[in-house]
C-alpha cells in the first residue's frame, strides 16, 4: 500500500545506516500480482544483500523495527496488503528453524518474485538444504509454468 517506490528507497536507507549492516548490492525492483486475497494492488519486490555482523534474531527484530517505521500494522489477516513486508531469505549457510526464525526462508525457492531479483545479484548462491543455486531454483519453477516477471525498474 502506499508510494512503495519510496518505502522501499527509505527502508533500504535504513537498513543501510543500521548498526552492524550494510549494503552491499540491490535487485531491481519487480512488479508481481497479488498473493492471498483477492482484490489487491500488485506488489513490488526486491532483493538486498546485507553484510551483516549480528545474531540471525536479532537481524530479524531489525527488519520488524524498519518495517514498524514504514507504517506496517500486524493484522491476523496473512497475506494482506501491507506498507512494507522485509523478509530474511538466507543467512550464508544456515539452516535453522525457531518460532521466530526459519532460515533458509520456507517459500523463497516457490516464489518467482524472490528467485528474480535474487538472481539478478547473486545467481550462484547455493540453497543450504536443496542443494541447487538460486539460477537453478529459478529455472526449476519456470519449468513448472510459473511465469517469469515482466516488469522491472531500477531504484
Ligand atoms: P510476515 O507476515 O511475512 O512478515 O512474517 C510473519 C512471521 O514469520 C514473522 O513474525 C516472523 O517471526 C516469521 N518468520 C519466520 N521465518 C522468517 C524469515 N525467514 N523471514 C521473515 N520472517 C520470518
Amino acid at each position: 500500500m502506499g508510494d512503495v517506490l519510496t518505502t522501499f528507497l527509505s527502508a533500504r536507507k535504513c537498513l543501510g545506516s543500521t548498526q552492524g549492516l550494510r549494503i552491499l548490492d540491490s535487485s531491481c525492483a519487480y512488479r508481481s500480482p497479488p498473493m492471498g486475497p483477492p482484490g489487491q494492488p500488485n506488489y513490488l519486490n526486491a532483493v538486498v544483500l546485507l553484510g551483516a555482523d549480528m545474531e540471525t534474531e536479532i537481524l530479524l527484530q531489525h527488519l520488524q523495527d524498519i518495517e514498524k517505521q514504514h507504517g506496517r500494522i500486524r493484522t491476523e489477516e496473512h497475506w494482506g496488503p501491507r506498507t512494507l513486508d522485509l523478509d530474511l531469505i538466507a543467512y550464508n549457510d544456515t539452516v535453522m528453524q525457531t518460532k521466530h526464525l526459519t532460515l533458509p526462508h520456507p517459500h523463497m525457492h516457490e516464489r518467482m518474485f524472490v528467485l528474480q531479483p535474487l538472481c539478478d545479484i547473486r545467481p550462484n548462491w547455493r540453497h543450504p538444504v536443496l542443494k541447487q543455486t538460486a539460477r537453478e531454483l529459478l529455472e526449476s519453477l519456470a519449468a513448472t509454468g510459473v511465469p517469469h516477471l515482466e516488469e522491472r525498474r531500477t531504484w
